[in-house]
């Protein structure tokens, strides 16, 4: 790993994450709130204390997001933003000593959010959720059965501007950062500043393939290794995993050219100069 980058959980450390927390959590009754950054909520904390009382439901990824549903009506909308960890505990002899969100179940276990910076811990209701500004406009999840060759061939369709932009953004895929990218990239063999209305329709193919496989990898090995799972368990996806990212002068494991890190816009990307040509 070259360089120390601050990973941010990309769409399978949260699909894991939802797929624990609705393992734990489902039918648990929410007993206490500890709150210490109200900055992060979106309501005062006197509303926001609705939560309590509540049963929980399912849990689910919606890009870098986690929902939990709320039994009756309401959703627990999470993001852990950067350096972020979401800590399931047993009872309270274990307990992480700086934390944003504090949640006690009927159990005597707990759920304990942390975040560096740039987290969010939001309530909606059913009838608010579709007008959730943050999350309404969040595009298709990668790794759910809808995303199909024809679904990404008609997001592409019309549009302009480079296929790392676009994967990135995460109205039209929702999940995607920079550390998947740059092997999602790689395994289609596209360069990052490719334009979009350029792709012919096995490149598309091979851009949907490679986009799965990365990140199906990814949650089989539990998520990147920098990343801590709803027990405090890193995941196991790490650089030897990487064919191209956060190489840079090592050789491409197709073409052994030396893999080399350009600018692209405001992000940094990683490329086998010959395998991936604009
Ligand atoms: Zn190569």
């Amino acid at each position: 790993m070259e360089d120390c980058e601050r990973f941010v959980p990309e769409l399978p450390e949260i699909a894991n994450l939802a797929k624990q927390m609705t393992k734990q959590l489902k039918g648990k009754r929410i007993t206490g709130l500890d709150l210490t950054q109200p900055k992060c909520l979106n309501m005062s904390v006197k509303k926001f204390r609705r939560i309590v009382g509540k049963t929980a439901g399912e849990t689910t990824a919606h890009g870098k997001w986690l929902f939990t549903k709320l039994q009756s009506d309401d959703n627990l909308l999470l993001n852990l933003g950067m350096g972020g960890d979401l800590l399931y505990h047993k009872n309270d002899t274990t307990l992480p000593k700086k934390y944003q969100l504090r949640l006690a179940f009927n159990d005597n276990t707990g759920l304990t959010a942390t975040f560096s910076w740039f987290g969010y811990i939001h309530l909606a209701s059913d009838m608010e959720l579709p007008r959730h500004k943050m999350t309404s406009k969040l595009g298709i999840s990668p790794i759910d059965k809808e995303f199909t060759v024809e679904k990404l061939a008609s997001l592409l369709s019309g549009r302009r501007g480079a296929i790392k932009s676009f994967l990135l953004n995460q109205e039209n895929v929702a999940g995607i950062g920079n550390v998947y990218v740059q092997d999602i990239l790689f395994k289609a063999r596209l360069h990052p500043l490719r334009m979009t209305q350029t792709l012919t329709e096995s490149e598309i193919e091979a851009l949907h393939r490679s986009t799965c496989e990365a990140l199906n990898q990814s949650i089989r090995l539990g998520g990147l290794k920098y990343e801590r799972d709803l027990h405090g368990r890193y995941g196991k996806y790490g650089p030897e995993h990487f064919l191209v990212a956060y190489k840079t002068g090592k050789p491409c494991p197709v073409c052994k050219t030396a893999i080399v890190k350009i600018r692209t816009g405001s992000t940094a990307s990683y490329i086998c100069p010959k395998c991936q040509k604009l």
